[in-house]
């Protein structure tokens, strides 16, 4: 998958085989489950979304964002990307919420300076894309990261 140095919003599909009790910032703690959170975020600066899905694919040092803190407990399964100068993740954000089996694992998690109850989601089982972008269109060629390609991520699973 190659993703591009463009702006645009994306969702991150993480797998969580965890159930540790993890500390997320100054925000609170979060009781992690078997199963799938949902990200949503957008990179309009520079680097766009190639440098914002390249920190994510790592494990940060030093937790900046939310999302870093609960990235160090999951695997990257994949990526569903949108080129656009738009902000649309908190849009992308109210429409995950009505995907079945949405649950909200911790409220204001990536969702500090919007009135989105939160910008992560908890799904016991995994999410897929087709229904997703019947509302929110997604780049077909580029949007989703094999399954398979998450084994060269690092593995952090608890
Ligand atoms: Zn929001």
């Amino acid at each position: 998958m190659v993703i591009e140095p463009k702006p645009g919003t994306y969702a991150l599909i993480l797998s969580c085989a965890s159930n540790a009790r993890i500390q997320v910032g100054r925000l609170g703690t979060m009781q992690l489950q078997r199963g799938y959170y949902v990200y949503l975020g957008s990179a309009l600066g520079p680097g766009g979304l190639r440098a914002r899905i390249a920190h994510h694919q790592e494990l940060s040092t030093r937790p900046h964002w939310h999302i870093d803190y609960l990235r160090a407990h999951t695997r990257l399964h994949s990526v569903w990307v949108r080129y656009d100068g738009r902000r649309r993740e908190h849009e992308w954000a109210r429409e995950m919420q009505k995907v079945k089996g949405a649950m909200i694992p911790l409220l204001r998690f990536g969702a500090s300076d919007c009135s989105c109850p939160s910008h992560l989601y908890f799904f016991k089982d995994r999410p897929r894309r087709t229904s997703f972008q019947a509302k929110c269109p997604l780049e077909v060629a580029a949007g989703e990261l094999p399954a398979e390609d998450s084994v060269f991520l690092p593995m952090q699973d608890v």
